[in-house]
């Protein structure tokens, strides 16, 4: 198994593996920190970060030594039973949340269903819609995760064709568009659910003030804002949570990804009691959530975030180097975008598309993935350095200057 290069794993991928993802053409078999090696020896910087999934680096010592430990002691009762490891982790981010409770799941596309069951559970229990009429405000553009009710409410053909008939209940509007939020709103909205910046979307950076206008409007109509943090959240922006640019304090916050420190899926959805306590035993459940395992990982990924003060360091490297990369002045540049280290390139319809561009970079040793045919995204593991930056930043002039 072992001895097997690049090209015989990929073959054997493509045979036996379901080709619902079109990868790069390089296999990964080592990694530290923001670096990952193929077979044959050859290092890549990663610039994708697992979707974001790795913001504290890759195998941060502090979170493996935490994985082995509780791998030691105790994986998973379900929670049938209590475990020691499940109320620490459900403080430490109610703590950083600032919120009362936390509901605690598996991947992201869980959280997210937990915070559509939240919303409308809480629209039906406290404010009196009728049964089965709830409505959830939702946005062009938006990811959300794979699941059927996530991509019913979808606007992307790729994502959703062929997986009716969908979850009703959903209004879907422009992002960055206030008033199509105010106009959309009737007696039975619930709640709206909003990326604070849309990753997937290509790193889509709504106007300064955006988010708080929609907290507002949710406070007027007494409706529930939740803010999809799973791709923005742990410092990946320049800030814990996006949302902080905003100064808000949405009603649900959902977190997944870098909750895990890239060893492990962990989502969350975290709120007060008076919204998550509409939850009763047995209204809903994971047999992996708040597992022991994962609960050791993401206290100790959410304590490296802040031992080492990612997300002041995101915010200042991301400034670099978006300016590093707007002052290449390139041609093919359209535009570049972003927060922290989330960085969109908007590539020119002249220069063609971007895996043109990603797949060179691979080459010249730089990981990074194209979303849409013309968008580049760059987001690092937080740990990278601004030397790192620099030696990025001469393979990205050689391919894009
Ligand atoms: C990745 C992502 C999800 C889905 O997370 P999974 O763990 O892949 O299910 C949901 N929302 C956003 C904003 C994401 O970036």
């Amino acid at each position: 198994m072992t001895n097997l290069n690049s090209e015989q794993l990929m073959e054997m991928e493509h045979k036996y593996g379901a080709h619902n993802y079109h990868p790069l053409e390089v296999v990964i078999s080592k990694a530290e920190g923001i670096w990952v090696e193929d077979p044959e020896g050859k290092k890549y910087m990663d610039m994708l970060s697992a979707y974001s999934a790795v913001n504290q680096g890759h195998r941060h010592p502090a979170i493996i030594k935490a994985l082995k430990n509780q791998a030691d002691e105790l994986t998973l009762t379900s929670r049938a039973f209590f475990n020691d490891k499940w109320p620490l982790f459900a403080k430490k981010l109610a703590e950083l949340t600032e919120k009362d409770m936390i509901l605690p799941m598996n991947t992201g596309a869980e959280a997210v269903e937990t915070a559509i069951k939240t919303m409308r559970k809480w629209g039906y229990l406290e404010k009196g819609i009728e049964t089965d009429k709830a409505e959830i405000i939702v946005f062009e553009e938006n990811f959300h995760g794979r699941t059927t009710t996530v991509v019913s409410f979808s606007t992307d053909p790729v994502a959703k064709d062929n997986y009716g008939p969908f979850t009703p209940g959903f209004k879907i509007v422009p992002y960055n568009d206030l008033e199509a939020v105010k106009n959309a709103i009737t007696e039975n909205t619930a709640g709206i659910l909003v990326e604070p910046i849309q990753g997937e979307a290509g790193v889509v950076v709504p106007a300064d003030g955006y988010l708080k206008g929609l907290s507002d409007i949710s406070k007027e109509n007494n409706i529930l804002l939740a803010v999809d943090e799973i791709q923005t959240g742990f410092a990946r922006t320049g800030k814990m949570f996006a949302f902080m640019y905003d100064n808000i304090d949405p009603d649900i916050i959902i977190m997944g990804k870098a909750l895990g420190g890239g060893v492990f899926p962990v989502s969350a959805v975290a709120a007060n009691n008076d919204i998550l306590g509409v939850f009763k035993p047995g209204s809903h459940g994971s047999t992996f959530g708040g597992n022991p395992l994962g609960c050791a990982v993401a206290i100790a990924s959410i304590e490296v975030l802040l031992d080492e003060n990612l997300a002041a360091k995101s915010f200042e490297l991301g400034k670099y180097f978006r300016e590093q990369l707007i002052a290449m002045n390139s041609d093919k540049i359209d535009i570049v975008r972003g927060k922290g280290l989330l960085i969109g390139i908007v590539l020119k319809e002249s220069a063609g598309k971007a895996r043109i561009y990603t797949t060179k970079l691979k080459e010249k040793g730089l990981l990074c993935k194209e979303t849409h045919d013309w968008i580049i995204r760059f987001a690092p593991p937080l740990v990278i350095t601004k030397e790192e930056i620099d030696q990025a930043m001469e393979s990205i002039r050689e391919v894009l200057g």
